[in-house]
């Protein structure tokens, strides 16, 4: 992983096409604000990405690769 503001969201690296900074139109700017850099754990996308990658790895952490 690489080194980053710990309270950024870990999958900016890789962002689904759900996520808000996936298509940063006006609406979107602000919700990215808040969530991938600050708030990334309230996150409902965040939260259904890790519940699904948990279920494939059995991985129960806030770190990926
Ligand atoms: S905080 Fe949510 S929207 Fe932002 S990168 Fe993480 S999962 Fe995607």
């Amino acid at each position: 992983m690489k080194n980053r503001d710990k309270h950024a969201c870990p999958y900016l690296d890789a962002p689904s096409a759900e996520c808000h900074i996936a298509d940063l139109h006006s609406q979107n700017i602000e919700k990215a604000m808040y969530y991938c850099w600050g708030n990334y754990e309230r996150c409902e996308i965040y939260r259904q990405r890790l519940h699904r990658d948990e279920g494939k790895t059995g991985f129960r952490g806030t770190e990926l690769i």
